[in-house]
């Protein structure tokens, strides 16, 4: 008989945390969302509380939790700069400390247990594109850091933990992601343009907008971790996962303004302090462990996203 598999996924009332959800229920998982609702709302999974196979716990990471599970994501951790930046103490105890008490946790109850590290591993990148074995170029004292040294120390946790306790693990590092549930006051760019543009609000580029990223949508995205935590036991990562098209920010704001056909302006106000300059993820690694890649373009997933919010907005 198939076994229904128990899932814990910390952060899960988050953006990507609540798509993951919606995918694992959907496939009939035991799942167990944890969040403290610091950027994660109710609502992103207010569809799925009436659901027998989903329960909420109103749980913050930086204390222990004990409970039976099979299979762990963790993807608690504020991600907009303007949030993580709101706390940076908080910041770093959530990532350090969260991955201390999931890989406890991980290791106790014998679960296998995904990281959601992220391309600030790479810093502001000295390699272009960035492959995984590049071990980037990271101030340790600036705004960003509390979050990108966070999750280096988390990845190192991952893997000490892997080399001393045996435990399973798997270590993904996301490039931009975007889609429908970013929080309208997110702060991340996708979203903070298509807001401006549906209000007819000025679009704000940080600097030139000349700096590049690379967005990938968030279905794409979320295959590709469950991808990683079915893949084979000694297959631990990291490995990146993104999408390879890149863009300037730029770029973005005209697309984005085309696509709403709005009136709003382009203003250039100054760019934040240790802003990478270039980002884009080689994923020959995911392709070849995983056998994924990106489906959707980023002028489709825009205009699915630009829909989300002008239903949300309206
Ligand atoms: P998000 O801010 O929407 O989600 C994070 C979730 O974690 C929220 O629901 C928040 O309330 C919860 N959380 C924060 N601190 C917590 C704590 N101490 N205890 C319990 N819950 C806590 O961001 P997201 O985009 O969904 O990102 C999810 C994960 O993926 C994060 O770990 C992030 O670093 C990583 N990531 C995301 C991207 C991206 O582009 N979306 C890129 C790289 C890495
Ligand atoms: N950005 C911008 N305007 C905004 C928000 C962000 O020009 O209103 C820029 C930001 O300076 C950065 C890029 O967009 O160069 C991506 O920023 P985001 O906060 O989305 O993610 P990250 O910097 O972590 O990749």
């Amino acid at each position: 008989m198939h076994k229904q598999k128990r899932i814990l996924i910390t952060g899960g009332a988050g953006f990507l945390g609540s798509h993951l959800c919606d995918l694992l229920v959907a496939e009939g998982n035991d799942v167990i969302c944890l969040d403290n609702f610091f950027t994660g709302t109710k609502k992103n999974i207010i569809n799925l509380l009436e659901k027998s196979n989903f329960e909420l716990i109103r749980h913050d990471l930086v204390q222990p939790i004990f409970i039976e599970v099979d299979e762990i994501y963790n993807l608690a951790c504020p991600a907009s700069p303007i949030h993580y930046q709101y706390n940076p103490v908080k910041t770093v105890k959530t990532s350090v400390m969260g991955a201390i008490h999931m890989l406890g946790l991980a290791k106790r109850v014998q679960a296998k247990i995904l990281q959601a590290s992220t391309s600030e591993v790479y810093g502001n990148p000295m390699v272009h594109p960035q492959k995984e074995e590049y071990w980037g170029n990271v101030n340790t004292i600036g705004p960003r850091s509390c979050y990108d040294e966070g999750k280096r120390c988390s990845e190192t946790l991952f893997f000490d933990y892997h080399r001393q306790n045996q435990v399973n693990i798997r270590v993904v590092r996301i490039f931009n992601t975007y889609g429908p549930k970013m929080h309208p006051n997110d702060g991340r760019v996708v979203s903070n343009f298509i807001v401006q543009a549906l209000t007819n609000q000025d679009i704000t580029v940080f600097g030139d907008g000349s700096q590049t990223r690379s967005f990938c949508y968030v279905d794409d995205m979320v295959e590709g971790l469950v991808r990683m935590m079915k893949a084979p036991d000694d297959f631990t990562g990291p490995v990146n996962l993104g999408n390879p098209m890149e863009f300037s920010i730029l770029e973005l704001a005209q697309k984005i303004i085309r696509i709403t056909q709005s009136k709003s302006k382009i203003v250039f106000n100054p760019l934040p302090q240790d802003d990478p300059l270039q980002r884009r993820p080689d994923i020959g690694l995911a392709k070849e462990k995983l056998q994924w890649q990106p489906l959707i373009e980023l002028n489709e997933g825009l205009r699915k996203t630009v829909e989300y919010f002008d239903e949300i907005l309206s």
